[in-house]
């Protein structure tokens, strides 16, 4: 057997030749850095500190991974359009990135009542469902609120968001709120507040009522940086 080393060597040179663009996401702000997938990441963070003239110490966040500057942009998994999350909080527990979520410290829920003429990717299972937004265009709950119902008694929100899939197009979604259903529940988790976690716990509460599930309103609770948040279901009624 021969192996073609032409041929090989050809593709190699297409695709290291090509160049894609990654964003950096600081607060509210994007800057934009073109690289080629065989540079390191560590050379992609220092352009990007020149460019947006920013020298904190900050962690950067792929995903919900720490990005690791000594490997590529092709082994890190970057493609084109991926946003580099830049997070300047020091000492976060478990290495993970705190992601925006409806502040569900605030214990403040209502009765979404089940209907008939509900959408299907807004099933609701026994226990835990999270509610988030499908961002994917060609969906048609694209930019809707879709629930994702988690067949097991606890998630780690923060740490599991990666294996959140839309029910009806299955892309990544963003995790905005949760909602229970005849189960027994706990919350707790560690909130960001002026730059420091801290750690809250809800009182165990029920979700009861067979015609309804119980839905924490991102419009009654406000959102928080949660850098941990686990919701359990200590019984399923
Ligand atoms: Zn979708």
């Amino acid at each position: 057997m021969f192996n073609n080393k032409n041929k090989k060597n050809t593709d190699k040179k297409e695709y290291d030749e090509e160049m894609i663009m990654v964003q950096f996401i600081k607060s509210n702000e994007k800057k934009f850095i073109k690289c080629f997938f065989y540079e390191k990441v560590s050379d992609l963070i220092r352009r990007y500190r020149i460019k947006a003239e920013d020298n904190e110490n900050a962690n950067f966040f792929f995903s919900t991974r720490l990005l690791n500057p000594s490997l590529t942009v092709f082994e890190s998994g970057l493609l084109n359009n991926s946003p580099i999350y830049v997070n300047t909080l020091s000492n976060i527990s478990g290495g993970y990135c705190p992601i925006n979520f409806t502040d569900v410290s605030k214990n403040k829920t209502k009765e979404i009542y089940f209907s008939k003429n509900a959408p299907s990717y807004r099933g609701v299972t026994k226990g835990i469902n999270i509610c988030g937004i499908c961002k994917c265009k060609m969906c048609k709950a694209c930019k809707k609120e879709v629930v994702v119902p988690i067949k097991k008694k606890k998630i780690n929100l923060i740490k599991e968001r990666d294996e959140l899939f839309c029910p009806e197009c299955e892309s990544i979604i963003i995790p905005k709120t949760v909602c229970f259903y005849m189960c027994k529940f706990k919350i707790y988790g560690k909130k960001i507040k002026n730059g420091k976690e801290q750690y809250f716990e809800n009182e165990p509460d029920e979700a009861s009522n067979e015609n309804s599930a119980k839905y924490f309103d991102p419009e009654l609770n406000g959102e928080i940086m949660v850098s941990e948040l686990i919701f359990e279901v200590l019984k399923y009624l």
